[in-house]
């Protein structure tokens, strides 16, 4: 009983971290699996941080300078992409 306890206890805040993690949100996956369990996940799993393209909206990853669906420069300013001024070549 102490054991199934503590896989709980251990099992659960922990796969809330790793679904929270492919969201960008892992602190609250590991608080929703430690406190709601398998409630705590699907939440977790609802829950989505990732950041967007400021041009065509796509899903791209953190610190990315250039995205990978329109290839326009990005430029991150506290935490959020903003399009980055295009570099004159002359
Ligand atoms: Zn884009």
């Amino acid at each position: 009983m102490e054991a199934f306890v503590l896989t709980l206890v251990i099992l659960c805040p922990l796969v809330g971290l790793l679904i929270g993690r492919s969201r960008n949100c892992q602190n609250a996956g590991l608080l929703l699996g430690f406190f709601f369990g398998p409630l705590g996940w699907v939440i977790t799993a609802l829950l989505d941080y990732r950041p967007h393209c400021p041009e065509c909206m796509e899903v791209i990853r953190m610190k990315a300078s250039l995205c990978p669906h329109c290839k326009t420069r990005i430029r991150w300013h506290k935490g959020k992409p903003t399009v980055a001024p295009s570099v004159e070549s002359s």
